[in-house]
């Protein structure tokens, strides 16, 4: 991958693709995490006397303008962050409009255009969008390590035509990850939860050949406690998993380890009664919500002496406080773990648990990005990191 230390920046306008998916409830960003990781790349080209033009996405708008999805909160909230003022151009991306707009930025200025997704053609990284946005920069940065699984314009169409280089944060992200895939310090525990086996199965069959143990938590859990035969009353699970769930119990038999305990509500919701149950006890009536005590204990001891971990995914429903006492003993687990381990945080819902637990500064890497950590973690090339070859 060609990085900033390769690629010539100076006086240049640098259009650089950051990941500002984060979000926003009435126009109040909730989390900001994803901008505060662009700002080592914007402040680098800053002082090597570039002009900064930032694009991204935000959510899902499909293919038009639409007054929900701009960034105009992004570039006010970034403004604050980077100590200066930040331009924001409000017009299509690949207007003429902003076309000039960009063109007029000296040295040392920052602007943010609007949401690329409002651009039917971003998603099938289109030609004709391709050329339009590389008028926008002399060179291009790919800093947006949450996108970059996904080949659209903005990620690796505009690439193919510009002089390009990975952002520190795509570079921090990449080797972060990949050192869980190549040559992990040992012993290697991974902590795997969530909603669904079928989301994960792919980095979980990556990774239970490296690693030591592998501790399955969350909804997913299910699946293989009645692939076993344990009852597992109305918890989530995937039947069509079933089968791949007992091949690997039985290729992987001293690896997987699964919650004995469960805490389990009469309904979805965080007033629902609760009960711990045997996680293959479950009564016909209630549904699995969370590990147990005694697997949240068994699950931090299992993380003792670890040298490298990774953890995905809650434990159990971690939205409603009730239910959120096993993803926080986990994340307190990993924390606890110190500088003694090489610990690192990937994904969406498991990076907020670990936010919320208040323990994120304790562990060595937080990932921004939950589908391409994923993605990466289970052997694939990103397009994105591909492109910057
Ligand atoms: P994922 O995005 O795959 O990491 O899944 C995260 C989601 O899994 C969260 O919204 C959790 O509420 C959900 N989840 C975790 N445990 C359970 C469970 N026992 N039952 C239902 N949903 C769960």
């Amino acid at each position: 991958m060609q990085t900033l230390d390769t690629l010539d920046t100076k006086g240049k306008r640098v259009l650089v693709r950051v990941d500002y998916n984060v979000p926003i409830k009435d126009g109040v960003i909730q989390d900001d995490t994803r901008i505060q990781a662009s700002l080592p790349t914007i402040k680098r080209l800053l002082a090597d006397g570039a002009s900064v033009v930032l694009m991204s996405h935000l959510g899902r708008p499909k293919g038009g303008p639409n007054p929900k999805y701009s960034l105009y909160p992004v570039a006010m909230r970034l403004s604050e962050l980077l100590g200066q003022s930040v331009r924001f151009f409000g017009s299509l991306p690949s207007s003429g409009e902003t076309l000039q707009a960009v063109q007029a930025l000296r040295p040392g200025e920052v602007a943010l255009i609007e949401n690329v997704r409002f651009e039917p053609g971003e998603e099938n990284n289109n030609a004709e969008l391709n050329a339009k946005l590389a008028r926008l920069g002399d060179a291009f940065v790919l800093d947006a390590f949450g996108s970059a699984h996904r080949a659209h314009s903005s990620v690796s169409g505009v690439a193919g035509l510009l002089p390009h280089a990975g952002g520190l944060l795509l570079e921090a992200e990449v080797t972060a990850l990949g050192k869980l895939l190549r040559d992990p310090a040992k012993p290697y525990v991974v902590i795997i939860g969530g909603a669904k086996v079928s989301d994960k199965l792919k980095v979980i069959e990556n990774l239970l050949p490296v690693v030591d143990r592998m501790l399955i938590g969350g909804g997913m859990a299910y699946t293989f406690v009645k692939a076993q035969g344990g009852q597992i009353g109305k918890s989530i699970h995937e039947d069509d998993f079933l089968d791949k769930a007992r091949e690997l119990l039985a290729k992987y038999a001293g690896k997987i380890v699964l919650p004995t305990d469960t805490l389990v509500g009469d309904a979805f919701s965080n007033e629902a009664n609760t009960r711990v149950v045997p996680t293959n006890a479950v009564p016909g009536d209630w549904e699995g919500m969370d590990i147990g005590p005694d697997s949240q204990r068994a699950f931090v001891a299992a993380l003792q002496g670890a040298k490298t971990v990774f953890w995905n995914g809650p434990m159990g429903v971690f939205e409603f406080g009730k239910f959120a006492g096993g993803t926080n003993a986990v994340a307190k687990g990993v924390a606890d773990l110190g500088s003694g381990a090489y610990t690192v945080i990937g994904g969406g819902d498991s990076v907020s648990a670990i936010n919320k637990s208040g323990q994120a500064g304790r562990v060595s890497f937080v990932s921004t990005g939950g589908g391409a950590s994923l993605e990466l973690l289970e052997g694939k090339t990103l397009p994105g990191v591909e492109a910057m070859a």
